[in-house]
């Protein structure tokens, strides 16, 4: 099948390394630039780099990023786009946008900056987790995007000498930031996930006992009020919050008449579509099964052929009757 070279070619550039802006993400827009045209499809970019083959009317978009991670993974992104530009070869006369949009990775940056809107997006992605291996399924439907919240906590506690200050008589602000830690763990449940991804710690010494400790916190949920809950019971300053993104109107209706009795479920993880779908455009998601324990960002990162081919069946399916709808 074409889709596998067309991933093979791509990973090629850069091997699995393709930056924002960088020239491996460049090359790898002028080739998917090439395989519009083959596949009929007038070219054109936007002032941000974001890539559309389009043909007729196109208000229907559908694709995703071409740009990785360091050392990413062969699917993230790269399926979405040659899946897309598959769906519109075999729908010749379907009035398309394909989009490839720059540096998903990165913000989203190219998504956040369009100045045109589509009236219904669809976007193919692997899952980038282990929910669909677990349940034995090659496709699932995205309901909704988590919501998140993200900030910091701070732990005061007295600078000291590690060699002549006696335990009992210390004030360590590590030792209360770990015990946060392990909060932040015990608070997330019920599809919740709660991450520590960064310490701060002053002095930083090695012979001080830390006068401070500041820890970030990034909380997702699936619903707005789980959100809310797992804030107040992990208790930290909310720098930014943004509620659950619900996946809505014609693309969900087409996905789930594509793929009757699909698994659904709420992605973790933002994704194009998150901002298309915040920006009021309907938009919906077919999530493919990720291997491998559902590893991304990642050389490990794997999807079988045939799981694939069923993907971009569906999305094929999905779209045709997605853009009847939104044409009549
Ligand atoms: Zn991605």
């Amino acid at each position: 099948m074409r889709v596998f070279d067309r991933l093979d070619e791509l990973y090629a550039i850069g091997g699995g390394t393709r930056l924002a802006y960088s020239a491996e993400e460049d090359r790898a827009h002028e080739l998917a630039a090439e395989w519009m045209r083959e596949a009929g499809l007038a070219v054109d970019r936007d002032e941000v780099g974001n890539l559309f083959g389009r043909r007729g009317e196109a208000r229907v978009w559908t694709g995703s990023h071409l740009d990785t991670v360091p050392n990413g993974g062969k699917f993230d992104g790269a399926l979405g786009v040659v899946a897309a530009i598959e769906a519109a070869e075999r729908l010749r006369d379907a009035p398309l946008g394909i989009v490839a949009f720059r540096a998903e990775e990165n913000g989203p940056m190219g998504s956040r900056r369009l100045t045109a809107l589509p009236d219904a997006f669809l976007e193919l992605h692997i899952e980038q987790g282990p929910t669909l291996e677990r349940l034995g399924e090659p496709l699932g439907i995205v309901k909704a995007i988590a919501g998140q919240a993200r900030g910091s906590a701070t732990f005061e506690g007295r600078a000291a000498h590690a060699g002549t200050t006696p335990m009992g008589e210390r004030s360590d602000a590590l030792v209360a930031a770990a015990e946060f830690v392990l909060r932040v763990r015990d608070a997330a449940k019920d599809g919740a996930v709660a991450t520590v991804g960064v310490l701060e710690l002053e002095p930083g010494a090695m012979n001080v006992v830390p006068a401070r400790a500041t820890v970030s916190v990034d909380a997702r949920a699936p619903t707005a009020g789980q959100l809310d809950a797992l804030v107040e019971t992990i208790g930290f300053e909310l720098a930014w919050r943004q509620d659950p993104v619900p996946m809505s109107g014609p693309p969900l209706d087409a996905l789930r008449a594509a793929l009757p009795g699909a698994p659904e479920l709420v992605s973790g993880a933002g994704h194009d579509a998150m901002v298309l779908a915040a920006a009021g455009v309907p938009t919906a998601m077919l999530f493919v099964r990720s291997l491998n324990g559902g590893i991304s960002h990642s050389p490990d990162e794997l999807t079988a052929g045939e799981d694939v081919e069923l993907a971009v069946d569906a999305l094929t399916r999905a779209l045709e009757r997605l853009v009847t709808t939104v044409e009549s």
